[in-house]
């Protein structure tokens, strides 16, 4: 046996029937017309937004990075809940004005930004995170071109990484961003060509479960902000903190507490150096806020032993969840939780089953030797934290099977 994550505590079950969002698992596969089905609960999303307010400094503003969930009737929602959307492509520009965001509470980061993508940002208000020179000489091109005055931040690269994130985006060579010690030479480049100077973006990592990390990395961003700031010789309106905060979906997390985060947050932005006096300042977060939403409903095709081990086939699998295959941002394969939607709460068999996706090939496992209870053909399995960096993360071209199926609740 191996261990899974833990299944978030607030799941239920009636009659042995997963309750999401107050509708059994199998009444929302019939809703839907089918498995596979992603469920989000917009009651859940909506409860983290919450609770990010009442922890995190009222002046705070909340981005949410829309790649982690891009599904348009969430984005709808999501857009009354938090201060700015972060996109990082075209098509993400076109779902973020879809979703009725202004175009000035959006910005756009991300490398090998085409010209075509420059030009629909900037002719939309869009603010851009320059992460390059180059970059930024295209996106005074193009708003020479258009006859605008383009709004640019900068991405820095900081000379620091976010300590135990599972994706490391700063401290070393790096595709993103501009290395610090160049920022402030690019920023002032830019006010100097008539760009509208939006400030900076430092993003030093991703899925992080220990607040004094996180703390530490959020004051020696601000310093750092600072220093690039005084080197510029102007206060950035804005000054985008990056995110990390991560969410506990292998065995032994905890769930992170961003209470202690808010409150060294507080007295950071009480005490900020003179310079960023007047700067507003922002936290960008894509899974933290959606993740803990979403179900992932895999209905089982076939149960098989070979050898000795029992395999359950589901409909299912990595070309939609690829994260839970251990393929997506993680180095070691551990096992997401995961259950028998319709016999939730039982007691496990007493030998361990693999759940396999129905891909032909052996990277599309979905449990590895987990316990659950006895299972049969037409079971539903769940898997949890399915909310971010599911559906739209997911080769779902490979092997030429169905798209899943999507369902907002709440
Ligand atoms: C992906 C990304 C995010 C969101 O990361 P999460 O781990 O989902 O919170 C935020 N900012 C930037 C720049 C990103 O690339």
């Amino acid at each position: 046996m191996k261990p899974m994550g833990p299944i978030p505590a607030w799941f239920a079950q009636e009659e042995g029937m997963l309750i999401v969002g107050g509708c059994g698992a199998a009444s929302l596969v019939d809703e839907a017309g089918d498995t596979p089905l992603f469920v989000y609960d917009m009651d859940i999303v909506e409860a983290q937004v919450r609770r990010f307010r009442a922890a995190m400094p009222e002046v705070l503003h909340l981005h949410y990075a829309i790649k982690a969930n891009p599904y348009a009737p969430l984005l709808a929602r999501m857009g009354t809940q938090v201060d700015g959307f972060d996109i990082a492509s075209g098509g993400e520009l076109e779902m973020a004005l879809a979703a009725g965001m202004a175009p000035d509470r959006i910005s756009f980061a991300g490398p090998g930004k085409r010209n075509d993508e420059l030009e629909a940002a900037i002719f939309a208000g869009v603010t851009i995170n320059l992460e390059s020179e180059g970059e930024g000489r295209r996106a005074l091109a193009v708003a020479d071109n258009l006859g605008k005055a383009p709004r640019l931040a900068v991405r820095v690269n900081p000379d620091f990484d976010l300590k135990g994130s599972g994706m490391r985006m700063g401290g070393g060579a790096k595709p993103f961003g501009v290395d610090a010690d160049r920022a402030a030479a690019l920023a002032r480049a830019m006010i100097d060509a008539g760009a509208d100077w939006r400030g900076w973006h430092i993003f030093a990592g991703s899925q992080n479960l220990d607040p004094l990390a996180i703390i530490e990395t959020q004051a020696a961003t601000i310093a750092l902000a600072a220093r690039l700031s005084d080197d510029v010789g102007a206060s950035p309106p804005l000054v985008n903190l990056g995110g990390g905060f991560g969410l506990a979906y292998f065995p032994g997390d905890e769930r992170l507490d961003i209470r202690p985060i808010g409150v060294a947050l507080d007295s950071a932005l009480e005490n900020l150096p003179d310079i960023l006096q007047g700067s507003a300042f922002a936290i960008e977060l894509g899974r933290w806020l959606v993740g803990e939403a979403g179900i992932y409903l895999t209905r089982v095709i076939d149960v098989k032993v070979s050898q000795g081990e029992t395999f359950v086939v589901v409909d299912g699998g990595l070309h939609h969840q690829l994260a839970a295959s251990g393929n997506f941002g993680t180095v070691v394969r551990r096992n997401y939780p995961i259950a028998v939607a319709n016999r939730f709460g039982a007691a496990p068999a007493t030998e361990p089953v693999t759940v396999v996706g129905c891909l032909c090939t052996p990277i599309d496992r979905l449990g590895d030797k987990v316990a659950l209870p006895p299972v049969r053909e037409g079971d539903l399995i769940a898997i949890f934290l399915a909310g971010a960096y599911g559906a739209s993360a997911s080769p779902a071209a490979f092997l030429g099977h169905p798209s899943p199926r999507e369902l907002l609740l709440g």
